[in-house]
């Protein structure tokens, strides 16, 4: 399969090229050139596979050209080695949780999967392969997670000092082996700016043969569709479902697109936005005005310019009107989604995280409007994850701290701090990585 970019289908590359260059270099992002789609064989017999087998049938879909089926059917098995329950709340209101892998999020199946296609794509180079990510939060922890032990891959971390929380500092300092933390002197934009600034020496990025993990890379978003699919077939039967995705980077419903193009039975799909409401107001309004973001209490939700956005678009033909038919838009306020969570409590002794608490709103709205909507909303995270909201909504330690995270909190913090200058920077890269 050839990748081509959305801002010029001229511009073409294989496999290896779109996973471990990510970013096109005019700037666009990369699509396959043709878009999967599973044949009858796969429908008529899908719900009663294994999560596993219909990873594996999606990843062949799109990867099967290129990777051996054993090694992708090794690499689909590594990906999920946890499972993504289906909750249900109510009849017609369920939740699908995407926070069983081991950093407590859904970025756990993007980044594991992408770690086992870049090791398989890489494999046969003697040089390492460095990941080099920066971080506000949980998107390092899932890549770190994931890249940990994986032979001829290391990982340096940028994240911002004092800027994470201090669980979310240990996912990325306590793993050790071949995952490095830089604790930077400056914001999340300074790290990000200062890996952007290393891909763009071409004599560092090449010689340190540097790859990036971000969420605009292609195998990220494949495995994120496997769970749509593995979702929807829990449903009675013929029965489709209208998935309500928490968005930000808008990877997780570009997911949702791609099951749907592979012939996956879907009524609708609701994008769930915080305060930072520039898709949603695209989908009404069909303007696209990208803008800095503001903060909220579902962080991981606070982007102001959606990286995935011209996939979306992509995806439509660049259609408003396509797009709209598929999706609509909502968002929250932070105090909605306060109230939301002490609800969801006291109707359904559910705890749910503020990211899912603002797609179980949209959820409730759409139902509202919808009679016989059957919906399935994405909880893209763990509520243990953040416990300054839930604390102050449902009561001090009200949320268990599961093992996997509280084992975190004890392990010694190990990370090398830099200010956000370049060229100290680059140095340290060059004393320390090679
Ligand atoms: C990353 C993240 C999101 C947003 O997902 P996108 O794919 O960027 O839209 C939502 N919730 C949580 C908990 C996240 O970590």
């Amino acid at each position: 399969m050839k990748y081509h970019s959305t801002n010029n289908s001229s511009h073409q590359v294989d496999l290896k090229e779109a996973i471990l260059r990510s970013l096109p270099p005019d700037n666009g992002l990369y699509m396959p050139n043709q878009l999967p789609v599973l044949g009858a064989e796969f429908w008529n017999t899908y719900r009663k596979l294994s999560f596993q087998e219909i990873g594996f049938a999606v990843a062949n879909a799109f990867f099967g050209e290129d990777v051996p089926a054993d090694e992708l059917r090794e690499i689909v098995n590594g990906t999920l080695e946890f499972d993504a329950p289906l909750i249900e709340l109510a009849p017609d209101d369920h939740i699908l949780e995407l926070f069983h892998g081991p950093t407590l999020a859904f970025k756990d199946f993007g980044a594991r999967f992408m770690a086992r296609l870049m090791a398989h794509l890489t494999k046969d180079e003697d040089r390492m392969l460095t990941v080099l990510v920066a971080t506000s939060g949980d998107t390092g922890g899932a890549v770190a997670s994931a890249f940990h032990n994986v032979p001829g891959t290391r990982v340096v971390i940028l994240y911002p000092k004092g800027k994470v929380s201090g669980l979310q500092e240990k996912q990325l300092t306590a793993l050790g082996g071949n995952i490095t933390a830089l604790e930077i002197e400056g914001s999340f934009d300074d790290c990000q700016a200062l890996v952007k600034q290393a891909f763009l020496d071409r004599e560092l990025s090449e010689r340190m043969n540097l790859t990036s993990a971000n969420s605009i890379n292609l195998s990220r978003l494949v495995p994120q569709s496997f769970y749509y699919i593995h979702s929807a077939r829990q449903l009675p039967e013929g029965v489709k479902p209208v998935f309500v995705i928490p968005s930000g980077n808008f990877g997780n419903l570009t997911a949702g697109l791609l099951a749907k193009q592979l012939g996956l039975p879907v009524a609708h799909f609701l994008a769930a936005t915080n305060r930072n409401d520039v898709v949603p107001e695209y989908l009404k309004k069909g303007e696209y005005h990208p803008r800095p973001s503001v903060a909220t209490i579902s962080n991981a939700m606070d982007v102001g310019a959606p990286s995935n956005f011209v996939r979306m678009q992509a995806l439509f033909g660049n259609s408003w009107e396509n797009m709209r038919q598929h999706i609509s838009g909502m968002s929250f306020s932070d105090n909605e989604t306060r109230v939301a969570i002490r609800e969801v409590k006291s109707l359904f002794n559910y705890q749910i995280d503020p990211h899912g608490a603002v797609g179980w709103l949209a959820a409730r709205a759409y139902r509202a409007n919808h009679p016989g909507a059957m919906t399935i909303t994405l909880e893209t995270a763990h509520p243990a994850k953040f416990p300054d909201v839930m604390d102050a909504e449902l009561g001090k330690s009200s949320v268990a701290i599961p093992a996997r995270l509280a084992i975190l909190a004890d392990q010694p913090k190990v990370s090398t701090a830099l200010t956000k200058d370049w060229q100290t920077f680059r140095a340290w890269l060059t004393a320390n990585i090679d």
